[in-house]
């Protein structure tokens, strides 16, 4: 027979040492973990059964055992699953697969205690076993293989592992515990039986343990609980979601979470509904707590587990949500589709647009009971001056949509552009920060609340970063008129401001772009202020355009500005700037669109322009500090550097 030693991946014996030399309060969380992987192994059997009824060989109903030996000092979690093959023990056991624990290992700090927590509250999947022994033996035979391709897994948990061959008649896996001297307390039945209430209970499979009995001692020896050779279930063995929802605790809905979505934190909120009519399914969906650090990778997997008729199909189903409700976790167990249904017929199923269509009203409806119970997001209502009273609904879900959309705000934004139905909906619930209000809280709806008397249109402005578009000459007339303007910073406002233009009737203007326009806010005097400037500048505003002619697309005059001295703004109908620099930025074709460079005919800088013996110098300035102020670059920032120089030399 052939016995093999290998060596763990470098991060499995990292993981491992720090498993080992963690002191720490939360052992017990290795029996999550190795119970939920016999039960992915029995959910992987189920699937692969369905096209290959023989795996199930003589043995159907799937199971997990837990049994224990005080005097061995061993704890042992049977199941009948899919079971490994030699390739596959030594594959999974001896590297570390599961993107989280990556992604748990990328936080570790280094320092002992509180890389401890982490794992304490994470759980680093099938090591964890490690936490409560000095060694596991695994021995498993993968279904539909012979019994004398059975394995042998053994290690110590340091530096390496061994691997034999063994014949093993029974399918599936059995981890063998032996305990360390300070874990003795898990081979022991109440024990056990705490522990898979505690965190296990979901599981859909049977968790059977030996039932045990009080016998009194003979002879004046002291009695003893004894096995009795019974098995008995200790688990609800019911799929949590199938469950109704009263008899399921809080408690229990948050393992859930954490089982399913390899999170650390507890979600913000969940949604938990049987779905009846032409459709028939059941929705559990939860709204995490933090975004996962790729939630901008294109290729990261996102969606839901589908079930169909409580047998697992597949992870990260992203047909079962739009895109721009991507961080949504959960679960779908569908009453109609085929089990043998394919992810490209996913795609094309009817029932699956419907249970699309239903999950995501579920999640904006969600997302709309947060917002009104948060203070700071909740739009205006008419105010009657008595303070409302904070309910416990309100006290309880203080502070959720802030936090959802600190995280997720960018995200749902995409919503506007893709998914037209539920436009209306989105843009409700979507936040930003404003002249007027520094944290993201302030809605659509709130600026309408507090527009001017004739204002007709809602303003914005994006630029790269908060500070930026804050602080955007472009702003200067608004501010002194007093006219809010909503500040826009996430990549993703250009783009699906493109496709909102107006919101309840309202028209949504930048700032940035084409003339300024304050429509009835500017009074005649002002008006016509603006014109006979616009006439008095006219031969500066040529020689200007004839020394800009590379650079702009157009000169003119202003009123937005006060206190600075020129500003760049997109011509009427091309791209704006700040879109074509994000476009480009991106590696993608865009326009060459030349800005319109617009003066402010009241600064003093522009005053003594005409007559200045460095006109070219400080036309060229002029433009290249309006476009650094709105946190572009100079084309030829050395050139740009020269002229300043020569100007401050005199
Ligand atoms: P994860 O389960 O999150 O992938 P683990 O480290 O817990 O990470 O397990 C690694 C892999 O080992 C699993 O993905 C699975 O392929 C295999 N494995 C672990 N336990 C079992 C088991 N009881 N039966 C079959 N395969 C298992």
């Amino acid at each position: 027979m052939t016995q093999q030693t290998h060596s763990f991946q470098a991060e499995v014996a990292q993981l491992l040492h720090l498993v080992t030399h963690s002191l720490y309060s939360n052992k017990e969380i290795f029996l999550r973990e190795l119970i939920s992987n016999a039960s992915d192994a029995c959910d992987k059997l189920r699937f692969e059964a369905l096209n290959d009824a023989g795996l199930y060989e003589d043995a159907p109903n799937l199971e997990v055992r837990l049994a224990f030996d005080k005097d061995a000092k061993t704890l042992t979690i049977t199941d009948n699953g899919i079971g490994m093959s030699a390739q596959e023990a030594i594959d999974h056991l001896g590297t570390i697969a599961k993107s989280g624990t990556r992604d748990f290992m990328g936080r570790l700090s280094g320092d002992q205690k509180q890389d401890a927590q982490l794992i304490g509250q994470f759980g680093v999947g099938f090591y964890s076993g490690f936490i409560v022994a000095d060694k596991i033996t695994v021995e498993s035979r993968r279904a539909g293989m012979k019994a004398d391709e059975g394995v042998r897994w053994t290690s110590g948990g340091t530096g390496d592992f061994l691997t034999e061959t063994i014949t093993r008649a029974e399918r599936g896996t059995r981890v063998v515990l032996h305990l360390r001297e300070d874990a003795l307390e898990y081979a022991n039945g109440w024990k056990l039986r705490e522990l898979v209430r505690k965190y296990s209970d979901h599981i859909s499979l049977p968790i059977l343990l030996e039932k045990e009995e009080w016998k009194d001692g003979e002879n004046d020896q002291p009695g003893a609980m004894v096995k009795t050779g019974e098995w008995e279930t200790i688990n609800q063995a019911t799929a949590l979601w199938t469950r109704p929802k009263k008899d399921v605790s809080d408690e229990q809905y948050g393992e859930f979470y954490k089982a399913i979505s390899h999170d650390f934190e507890p979600p913000l909120t969940w949604t938990h509904n049987r779905v009846e009519g032409s459709t028939e399914y059941t929705q559990l969906l939860y709204l995490p707590g933090k975004a996962p650090h790729d939630l901008w990778n294109r290729d990261r997997k996102a969606g839901l587990k589908l079930y169909v008729k409580r047998v697992f199909i597949m992870d990260d189903a992203e047909a079962l949500l739009p895109s721009y409700l991507r961080f949504v976790k959960g679960v779908v167990d569908s009453a109609d589709l085929p089990l043998n249904v394919s992810r490209e017929l996913l795609q094309e199923s009817r029932d699956v647009k419907a249970i699309r269509e239903g999950n995501t009203r579920r999640v904006l409806a969600m997302l709309e009971d947060l917002a009104k119970h948060d203070p700071l997001s909740a739009p205006a209502e008419g105010g009657d001056g008595v303070t409302d009273v904070v309910s416990e609904e309100d006290k309880a879900k203080a502070g959720k949509y802030s936090q959802f959309y600190a995280e997720f705000g960018a995200v749902l934004k995409e919503g506007l552009g893709e998914d037209f139905a539920n436009r209306e909906r989105i843009a409700k619930l979507l936040r930003f920060a404003s002249t007027t209000t520094d944290s993201v809280s302030v809605s659509f709806a709130d600026y309408k609340a507090r527009m001017k008397d004739g204002q007709e249109a809602i303003y914005y402005i994006t630029a790269d970063t908060l500070a930026a578009a804050k602080n955007s000459p472009q702003l200067e007339v608004f501010r002194k008129k007093g006219i809010e303007v909503l500040l826009m910073s996430d990549r993703v406002d250009e783009w699906a401001l493109g496709f909102f233009q107006e919101f309840d009737g309202t028209p949504l203007q930048s700032v940035a772009k084409g003339a300024v326009d304050l429509g009835k806010l500017q009074d005649e005097e002002e008006k016509k202020a603006a014109e006979a400037a616009a006439e008095a500048f006219k031969p500066l505003l040529e020689r200007l355009k004839a020394t800009l002619k590379e650079k702009a697309e157009d000169v003119r005059v202003t009123t937005r500005l006060v206190d600075s001295p020129a500003c760049l703004v997109s011509p009427d109908d091309g791209m704006s700037l700040q879109l074509a620099r994000l476009l480009r930025q991106a590696g993608q074709p865009a326009p060459a669109t030349k800005p319109v460079l617009e003066v402010n005919a009241e600064h003093a800088l522009v005053k003594k322009l005409d007559a200045s013996a460095h006109f070219d110098d400080l036309a060229h300035i002029l433009f290249d500090q309006a476009l650094l102020a709105e946190g572009g670059l100079p084309e030829d920032p050395a050139a740009y550097v020269k002229r300043v120089n020569a100007l401050l030399q005199g």
